[in-house]
C-alpha cells in the first residue's frame, strides 16, 4: 500500500469515511482558480474539531503528505482552495463553524475557524441589538474571518487590521501539537481574550 492510501485507510478511521471526500468533481474543483495552476490535490478532509485537526496532522507527517489549510476556501481571485504544493492533501475547517462565546461588554467573540462574515454579521445583531457591529471587507460574506486574519486582511474602521486584534489562537502545529498563544497559554488567564502578547515570543504578528 502506498503511503497516501495508508495515510487516507487513517483518516478515514479519525473523522469517518464520509468526511474523506476523494470525488473527482470535488478534486478538480479545488484545483482551479482564476488563473492557472498545475498543483494536484489528493483529498479533502473536513475534520469537526481542534482534536480531529491535530490527528489528521500528525498522520500527515508521518507518512509526509503535504496539508494545505483552508476554512471556507472561498479567496476567489487570490488561489481559491489551490494549495502551494502539489499532491497536497486539503483540511478544510468549514465544518469548524460555532461562534463560542460573546463578550458583549469587553466586546470580543471566540469562533472557530468557519465562521463566516455573514454569520457574526447576523449573530451580533441578533445577539447585541447593534451595540456591537462586524466591520467585514469587501469579499464574499461566506469567507471566514479567520481565513482574513491569516492572510493580514484589513477591513475599514480603527479595528480593521484582523490579526492585530486577534486574542489567544488556539493553533496545531505541523507535528499535529495543539498550542495556545499569548496568555491563552494560562487557562484561568482574565486577560488572555483580550491582551494578544502574553510572555514570551509572539508568533501571530
Ligand atoms: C472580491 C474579493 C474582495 C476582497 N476584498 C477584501 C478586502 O476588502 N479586505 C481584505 O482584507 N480581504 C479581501 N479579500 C480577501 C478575502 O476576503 C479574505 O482573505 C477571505 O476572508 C478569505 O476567507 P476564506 O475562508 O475563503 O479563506 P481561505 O481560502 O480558507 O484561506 C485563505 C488563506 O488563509 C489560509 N488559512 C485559512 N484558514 C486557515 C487556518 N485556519 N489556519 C491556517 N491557515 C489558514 C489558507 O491556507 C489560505 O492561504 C477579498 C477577496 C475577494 C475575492
Amino acid at each position: 500500500m502506498s503511503n497516501t492510501s495508508k495515510a487516507i485507510h487513517a483518516w478515514r478511521k479519525i473523522i469517518g469515511p464520509e468526511w474523506v471526500n476523494m470525488s473527482k468533481e470535488e478534486i478538480h474543483l479545488a484545483e482551479t482558480t482564476s488563473f492557472f495552476t498545475t498543483q494536484t490535490v489528493k483529498a479533502i478532509l473536513y475534520p469537526k474539531n481542534t482534536d480531529e485537526v491535530s490527528r489528521c496532522v500528525k498522520i500527515a507527517n508521518q507518512y509526509l503528505i503535504p496539508i494545505y489549510p483552508i476554512s471556507c476556501g472561498k479567496n476567489w481571485g487570490y488561489g481559491s482552495k489551490v494549495p502551494v504544493t502539489t499532491d497536497s492533501v486539503i483540511i478544510d475547517l468549514s465544518r469548524m463553524n460555532q461562534i463560542l462565546e460573546l463578550n458583549e461588554k469587553l466586546a470580543y467573540v471566540i469562533i472557530e475557524p468557519g465562521v463566516t462574515q455573514s454569520q457574526l454579521f447576523s449573530y451580533l445583531e441578533e445577539k447585541t441589538s447593534g451595540t456591537l457591529w462586524l466591520d467585514t471587507v469587501a469579499s464574499s460574506p461566506h469567507t471566514s474571518l479567520i481565513g482574513n486574519a491569516m492572510e493580514r486582511g484589513h477591513g475599514t474602521t480603527p479595528y480593521c487590521d484582523r490579526i492585530s486584534h486577534c486574542c489567544h489562537l488556539q493553533v496545531v502545529l505541523p507535528n499535529g501539537e495543539i498550542i495556545d498563544t499569548g496568555y491563552g497559554a494560562f487557562p484561568n488567564c482574565k486577560t488572555k481574550n483580550l491582551d494578544s502578547w502574553g510572555l514570551g515570543p509572539a508568533i501571530s504578528h
